[in-house]
């Protein structure tokens, strides 16, 4: 548990979003997460609200996808950006871990004392290496700080997990043909409507329920993985979240 956690009982009503409150405020004390992320965290809670603080059997299904993808993949990268890194540093390095993916520093307001700051915050968490640094490739069609990625990190990379991105690099990333698997509250966003899987959840939530998917997955055949990416519908699972905000059950 972050700093600031602790005094949140496990059984509160809204404990999902107070404990995302207090990390992503410890992130933007560390120098991890901008004052846009705060928005943005406000933003993910509105939505984390209407859907119940829990994770939809079809975001479920969309976690069981993401997982055979990332265990398809040549090349799976994870991008982190400030409010991931704050929200789930140890549940990032575990899931790279488990499927033997990158983790890529990628921020919408990148500064050279940020990328510093969240690389080391992602070592002291046991990541072993950190992409993002070297910079050197980048993404066609975004302007120059956010198009910059590195050419053998996600440049390279056929699949790429997003979390909490803005909708302009997602749909770039998609426009480059790579596999994406966003994961994102809001079901009208358009990170989560470019995404071939959009996991419609908390990022609490989200990344250590892929990352268990996907250990009771890795002995799993590539025709038992094809056919779970092939049987996942995204618009579905779109819908169904959308549904589960408008039915106000929760
Ligand atoms: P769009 O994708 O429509 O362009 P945007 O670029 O405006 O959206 P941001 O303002 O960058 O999006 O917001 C980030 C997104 O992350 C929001 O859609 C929000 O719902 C989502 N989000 C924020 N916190 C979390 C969280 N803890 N877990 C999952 N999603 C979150």
């Amino acid at each position: 548990m972050a700093e600031g956690d602790t005094d949140i009982p496990a059984d509160h009503p809204r404990h999902d979003s107070l404990v995302t409150r207090h990390r992503i405020e410890d992130g933007v004390e560390a120098g991890i997460t901008s004052k846009q992320g705060l928005i943005a965290e406000g933003r993910g809670e509105a939505f984390d609200y209407l859907l119940g603080e829990r994770t939809l059997p079809s975001a479920d299904a969309a976690a069981r996808a993401a997982a055979a993808h990332l265990l398809l993949a040549r090349h799976p990268v994870i991008s982190v950006n400030g409010n991931a890194a704050a929200l789930v540093p140890d549940e990032l390095v575990a899931l790279a871990d488990a499927v033997g993916a990158d983790l890529e520093i990628n921020l919408f307001n990148r500064t050279e004392e940020r990328m510093a700051a969240i690389a080391d915050h992602l070592r002291d968490h046991g990541a072993s290496e950190v992409k993002g640094l070297d910079a050197d490739a980048r993404i066609p069609g975004l302007d120059h700080e956010r198009a910059k990625v590195d050419a053998d990190g996600i440049a390279d990379a056929d699949v790429v997990l997003v979390p909490l991105e803005d909708g302009d690099r997602a749909a770039a990333l998609s426009d480059l043909g790579k596999a994406e698997i966003v994961i994102d509250l809001n079901p009208l966003s358009r990170s989560a409507q470019v995404a071939d899987v959009p996991v419609v959840d908390n990022i609490l939530r989200a990344i250590p329920n892929i990352t268990a998917h996907a250990r009771e997955l890795a002995d799993a055949d590539r025709d038992e993985l094809e056919r779970i990416v092939a049987e996942f519908d995204p618009t579905a699972a779109l819908d169904d979240a959308e549904r589960a905000i408008r039915s106000g059950d929760l």
